[in-house]
């Protein structure tokens, strides 16, 4: 029997899809490309904006329209928050949340068996549990993921994830332990700690906290690089913020959602910080670590932005010289607070407030780039001409194509410095 995924959304999303494909791969499935026949196609699907979910729904129409004989599994946070509309697509055969899924391999065969749509979508407001994977190699990723706990308690008033993922859920430390030492054994040399709100990780576990997760991590013999995809402000303790700074296995980088840079603004997003606690944090980080590179993400035409908010977030963006901003205009999420807010702004405003913020990120990466002299590097993939990766500090880069550099970590010089193709030349290979 052969199966396809098609994943859209966040790295959680990639490493859940890894997750089940592991089962079926223990089945006896063998994995083709959504492009392929397959017998089985799985979708994944995003729910992050309304364009998220009109984004799965073309896939699933495509697939369903490709391949009408072939079983459709939509799982994941659209499917959760509204498998009504996907159980009209006709050619749908299993719809499942993001509950418990590992029972998709079961479903697939009960499918098979009784020929009849089968729906698996039930509330996860109470959820307690955190689901149990297992992923030891990627398919299609050089860096390894690894999903340390879902859901979120934040309810950002713009956000629809806390209803499509329920309660922040710690995956068991010792479960973690054991898939990173896994990882190490297969070859990967960075894995990157993911979740839902990685930051909120033990803040459900008795005598157990993020920075104990992160400590016993560093002592995994053999592990080259950790990296946190992305974490809270005021969830950057002083320990952990002292255990980056002393533990050479750490990315020297993090990535630190900002959101919005004028306090009426981060008010009404309900995120727990002022930019003055912000600016502080930030400040006290690279006091300890200097040449930190530290990105974020910011949402651009929140409702009721006026043009004093906007120029107040610039002025903040640029006392922090972030190395790389996440631009997203504000989308409006149907089902979340900030929806139903009156002041939505005109999308002509806000794209031309993206557009400024995009040329204030192309200011603040050429001067962090034109600092780096030298930069660790992850070498993933090549095309014809040049060999690429990812410096710990984020910066993508290139060299000549040289493919024996995959996955090898290389301490490399800068050549050019233009922050959209960072040339640079290899010095030592480190691992
Ligand atoms: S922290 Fe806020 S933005 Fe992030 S998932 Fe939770 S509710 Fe959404």
């Amino acid at each position: 029997m052969n199966i396809a995924f098609h994943t859209l959304g966040c790295k959680v999303n990639t490493y859940e899809t890894e997750s089940v494909w592991t089962l079926f791969e223990q089945a006896g499935y063998t994995r083709v490309k959504p492009s392929e026949y397959a017998d089985v196609y799985v979708i994944n699907t995003c729910t992050v904006t309304n364009q998220g979910d009109a984004k799965s729904r073309k896939v699933i129409r495509q697939l369903i329209k490709k391949n009408p004989e072939a079983i459709i599994a939509v799982m994941g946070c659209y499917a959760q928050i509204d498998p009504d509309t996907i159980r009209a697509i006709d050619g749908v055969d299993i719809i499942i949340g993001t509950k418990q899924r590992e029972r998709l391999v079961m479903l697939v065969e009960e499918y098979r068996r009784k020929r009849q749509q089968i729906e698996e979508v039930t509330d996860v407001s109470r959820y307690r549990v955190f689901d149990e994977t297992h992923v030891t190699h990627f398919t299609e990723n050089t860096r390894a993921f690894l999903k340390i706990q879902d859901g979120c308690n934040n309810f950002c008033s713009y956000c629809i994830i806390p209803f499509a993922r329920g309660p922040v859920r710690s995956r068991d430390p010792k479960s973690v332990l054991q898939e990173a030492a896994d990882l190490v054994r297969n070859g990967y040399q960075e894995i990157v700690l993911t979740g839902i709100h990685t930051g909120g990780y033990g803040t459900d576990l008795e005598n157990y906290s993020l920075y104990q997760l992160l400590q016993d991590l560093i002592h995994i013999e053999g592990l080259n690089r950790l990296r946190i995809s992305s974490i809270e402000i005021n969830e950057l303790t002083d320990d952990i913020i002292s255990l980056i700074a002393r533990s050479k296995q750490f990315a020297n980088h993090l990535h630190i959602p900002l959101q919005s840079g004028s306090d009426a603004i981060l008010q009404a997003m309900r995120r727990k910080y002022t930019t003055a606690q912000f600016q502080q944090r930030i400040q006290e980080i690279r006091q300890k670590i200097p040449n930190i590179a530290i990105t974020t993400d910011v949402i651009v035409g929140f409702p009721g932005e006026t043009d004093d908010h906007f120029l107040e977030m610039k002025e903040c963006i640029k006392t922090m010289a972030f190395s790389e901003l996440h631009v997203f205009p504000y989308s409006k999420r149907n089902g979340t607070k900030a929806a139903l807010l009156s002041n939505q702004i005109n999308g002509v405003v806000k794209s031309i407030r993206v557009n400024e913020l995009l040329q204030l990120n192309e200011e603040l990466a050429t001067n962090y780039i034109a600092q780096q002299e030298e930069l660790s590097v992850l070498f993933e993939t090549s095309d014809d001409q040049y060999t690429y990766g990812h410096s710990d500090t984020y910066i993508y880069v290139k060299t000549p194509r040289n493919t024996t550099l995959h996955n090898q970590i290389v301490t490399c010089t800068v050549v050019t410095k233009n922050y959209k193709d960072v040339l640079v030349k290899i010095k030592k290979v480190e691992q």
